[in-house]
């Protein structure tokens, strides 16, 4: 069987969900320490029905904070234009009681950015439980599809950094949601202590082992590695890999116009470079041929 995929964004799922956007109030129940530079924020919406697809993200507006004032006020004279709200993708499951966001410290690197970041080190460092935070929701399209086993029974995740958020809460939901869909996560990190949700996933993989597969490899660790776990970047060959184990043959890879994925020929190169983009949150999926037997989604930090 030869794979090839064809690059679409999903949109069909999710048309009218921009519309019902609002903004709430949310309290924090806890930041959960992920990794050194990475919390999540739990959310309490005060039993609000919140109306969301796994995949989706919310919006925060600086200048609710306070303590930061100056600092907008300086970044907005320098920048000449207004700050504006920040996207967070949620890594919680809309089946699960409280809203949950990861957010990853973003840094000011002398030379190479022009401006401090604004907000992610105050999430990360600040934000507490008890605290207040007004979020905006909810948005994107980055969904799968309700029809989505009619379209296919196996999805590789091609995730680096906090490119994973969406897609965690995307497999969380459809491993209760889509009984026959399988997924493989495979997922590029710098080091095994960058790697966030590593503890949930590999409860989840457990949980589930015929559905879920989580490959995780690590481009700068001198080691030694936990078992199981790869070194180097994500190529065709290690994606190949992930899909034998799960009994996809892949004879032939062909990613299409995508930003992310690279606009390739040959698995190799196409493959290879998801991870090489400069960082931005470009998420793509594509889709296979005629049989339609496996979907990718990219998570790109
Ligand atoms: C759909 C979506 C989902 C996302 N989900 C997540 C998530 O789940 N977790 C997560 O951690 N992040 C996520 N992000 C990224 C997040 O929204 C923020 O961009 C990130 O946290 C950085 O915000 P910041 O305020 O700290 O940095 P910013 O102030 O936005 O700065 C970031 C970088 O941009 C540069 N910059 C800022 N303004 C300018 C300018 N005017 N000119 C030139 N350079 C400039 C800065 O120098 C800095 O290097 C998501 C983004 C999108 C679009």
């Amino acid at each position: 069987m030869a794979i090839d995929f064809a690059t679409t964004i999903m949109t069909d799922a999710v048309q009218g969900h921009e519309a019902r956007m609002t903004t709430f109030d949310t309290v924090v129940l806890e930041s959960i320490v992920e990794t050194a530079d990475t919390r999540t924020l739990v959310l309490d919406a005060g039993g609000e029905r919140l109306d969301w697809r796994a995949g989706q993200y919310v919006s925060i507006d600086p200048h609710q904070f306070r303590s930061l004032g100056s600092f907008i006020g300086y970044l907005e004279q320098q920048k000449g234009r207004r700050e504006a709200p920040r996207a967070y993708s949620m890594c919680s499951a809309p089946h699960e009681p409280y809203l949950a966001i990861t957010i990853k410290e973003e840094v000011f690197e002398p030379g190479k950015t022009k401006y401090p970041p604004l907000i992610s080190g105050f999430l990360v460092h600040q934000v507490r439980a008890g605290d207040p935070l007004v979020v905006r929701g909810f948005a994107g399209a980055y969904t799968l599809p309700e029809d989505v086993e009619t379209r296919t029974a196996h999805i590789l995740h091609l995730c680096a950094g906090s490119g994973s958020v969406p897609n965690v809460s995307m497999i969380k939901d459809s491993l209760r949601h889509h009984a026959r869909l399988r997924h493989t996560f495979i997922y590029s990190n710098k080091t095994w202590d960058d790697v966030i949700f590593r503890d949930s996933l590999a409860r989840l993989e457990e949980q589930h082992p015929d559905r879920l597969q989580v490959i995780n490899t690590l481009t700068r660790d001198p080691g030694p590695l936990p078992y199981g776990v790869r070194s180097g970047r994500i190529d065709a060959d290690r994606a190949r890999a992930g899909l034998a184990r799960l009994r996809v043959r892949a004879r032939h890879h062909r990613v299409g116009p995508s930003r992310a994925c690279g606009r390739g020929h040959d698995g190799p190169s196409a493959v290879s470079r998801i991870d090489a983009r400069p960082p931005a949150h470009r998420r793509r999926t594509a889709r296979t041929d005629q049989d339609r037997s496996l979907r990718l989604m990219c998570g790109v930090e």
